[in-house]
């Protein structure tokens, strides 16, 4: 059998957090994978043949894996309007936004729009959208999915009037003068955006299957470019996966996709004897996903003491009973399971589930997760260690929300919120995570993140004692993400025997200030030896 040829690959620097010293001068990747480590005239010595791929005075590191984030939710937001707060900073330009897709919309196709943040970019409601889209139905979806705002135009579309009640569920918001606002709330919105719910005969219609393909390869391309080379989908359906593997046999998947399957569909993969590993190391499914309590922006999370505000400790959204239920029956299976779980009281509930079935029913090697995880003490730290389980928390909310964490959890206590110090100091495994759309999807902004704590809006820093240098944060985005999915044995070090899944950038993270990470240019990013972006 012929030998092949490897490719030697150098740059100004290579951090491979390999286990051994000192950092390679270049790498030799064959095929997918990297076979040999070293100085460029040793690897030239020993393979003649190479081609020297020569990334001049930038700077590789291993490639940076999102453990929770969100692909399959998010691939329709690639075909609406992009309302972000990055996107619009205001509202003036957010209506503007719309108002010249309105105008090149036939009228009666919705127009519609993603990722709305009222927090930072202003109130729009219906009279705000009635004087730029009078005829044409507009439907503009919160960033975090649990709302959204129609205009007249909309209402009327989907025969809600004044008089119509609230639906099971959710809400018809009003003005403070009793009339509609044109905002959907929950199931208000839901019954009307889903067709498989929709319970009158008038919905907003979703996106065809080919839409979602070609919004999550489009989403896939954007996040290339952010330096990402795996991630793990956290919520995923049977519909989801038929999306995903559409997107990889059209061959635009140069993403490494890990996916949590919702508990609502396990009934399905336990029929078809899928589980844990099932695919391959580009589509993969890597567990099961259940859900225990609210959110963090939400200030809905399970907390053991009350919110600096309201005198209120959030929400449990499953019983308790279901939780163990659910636990034991994926874990009996030998599947891995991640619950989300943000307050400490819902994380311990978490964590007797786990130390109930591992007394009972032990399965050797199988790692759970808790995803979030985001407040803890001594005790959480000390129960997750001797389990083996794996915290997933946000590593860029400091950045991204700042100072507002400090006024909605208390200062004292974001000291032990998203714990990436603690997490490293007590040998939990922990791994790096946006859950985009919630949070920025950039990886290089959790990197920076991680290490200041520092909100990037108002300079607030917020539970200090939780920095991370640059070296462990780039370990948590890469090691620990691998661990999280099982795969740590060959991804997320650039060293014989593991993935050629590398991030080349114009500086290294490890040396420059960290206030400048989010900035750093990526230049390309290869998966499996493979150029899947190039500025
Ligand atoms: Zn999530």
């Amino acid at each position: 059998m012929e030998e092949r040829t490897p490719t030697i690959v150098r740059a100004k620097s290579i951090v491979s957090q390999a286990e051994t010293a000192p950092e390679p001068e270049a790498l030799a990747i064959t095929g997918e994978t990297i076979t040999a480590t070293g100085s460029v005239s040793e690897l030239r010595d020993r393979f003649p043949a190479a081609e020297v791929l020569d990334f001049g005075d930038s700077n590789i590191i291993p490639g940076l894996n999102d453990a929770h984030i969100h692909l399959a939710l998010t691939a329709g937001d690639a075909l609406h309007l992009d309302l972000s707060h990055e996107a619009v900073a205001n509202v003036p330009t957010l209506l503007d936004t719309i108002a010249a897709e309105v105008s090149a919309t036939s009228a009666w196709v919705w127009v519609k729009g993603s990722r709305y943040d009222d927090e930072k970019t202003g109130i729009v409601l219906r009279d705000e959208l009635d004087r730029i889209a009078p005829e044409t139905p507009v439907l503009v979806n919160h960033v975090a999915g649990h709302w959204g705002v129609v205009n007249s135009a909309g209402l009327r579309f989907l025969g809600i009037e004044e008089s119509s009640p609230d639906p099971d569920g959710g809400r018809y918001d009003r003005y403070s003068d009793g009339r509609l606002n044109g905002k959907l709330i929950e199931r208000a919105l839901m019954n009307v955006v889903m067709p498989a719910t929709a319970r009158g005969e008038r919905f907003i219609p979703g996106d065809t299957v080919e839409d979602l393909q070609l919004g999550a390869a489009r989403t896939i391309a954007k996040w290339n470019a952010a330096g990402l080379t795996s991630i793990c989908d956290a919520l995923i359906s049977p519909q989801d996966i038929g999306i995903l593997s559409a997107v990889r046999a059209g061959d635009a998947l140069g993403l490494r996709i890990g996916m949590l399957l919702s508990i609502d569909h396990y009934d399905k993969a336990v029929d078809l004897g899928v589980g844990s590993g099932f695919g391959d190391d580009r589509l993969k499914l890597i567990g099961v996903k259940a859900f225990l309590d609210g959110a963090i922006g939400g200030r809905t999370c399970l907390l053991s003491e009350p919110f600096t505000d309201p005198n209120y400790q959030g929400v449990q959204t499953t019983s308790t009973e279901e939780l163990r239920a659910n636990v034991e029956r994926v874990h009996a299976d030998g599947n891995r399971i991640g619950v989300h779980a943000n307050g400490d009281a819902a994380i311990r509930l978490v964590l007797d589930a786990f130390e109930d079935v591992a007394r009972r029913i032990p399965r050797p090697g199988l790692r759970h997760r808790i995803e979030h995880c985001s407040l803890i003490d001594d005790d959480v730290l000390e129960r997750m260690k001797r389990l083996g389980a794996i915290a997933v928390p946000f590593a860029g909310y400091p950045g991204y929300h700042g100072g507002a964490l400090n006024s909605w959890y208390g200062e004292e206590r974001m000291e032990r919120m998203f714990a990436h110090r603690s997490f490293l100091d007590a040998g939990v495994t922990v791994a790096g995570s946006s859950d985009y759309p919630c949070g920025p999807y950039q990886p290089l902004f959790g990197l920076q993140s991680l290490i200041t704590r520092t909100g990037v809006d108002d300079g607030v820093t917020v539970g200090a004692s939780q920095k991370v240098s640059a070296a462990e944060a780039l370990s948590i985005f890469t090691l620990g993400s691998a661990e999280a999915s099982g795969e740590e044995s060959y991804k997320g070090r650039l060293a014989p025997g593991y993935l050629a899944d590398f991030t080349v950038l114009g500086e290294n993270p490890l040396s420059i200030d960290p206030q400048g990470i989010a900035d750093i240019d990526v230049r390309a990013t290869y998966v499996g030896g493979d150029e899947v972006y190039s500025g």
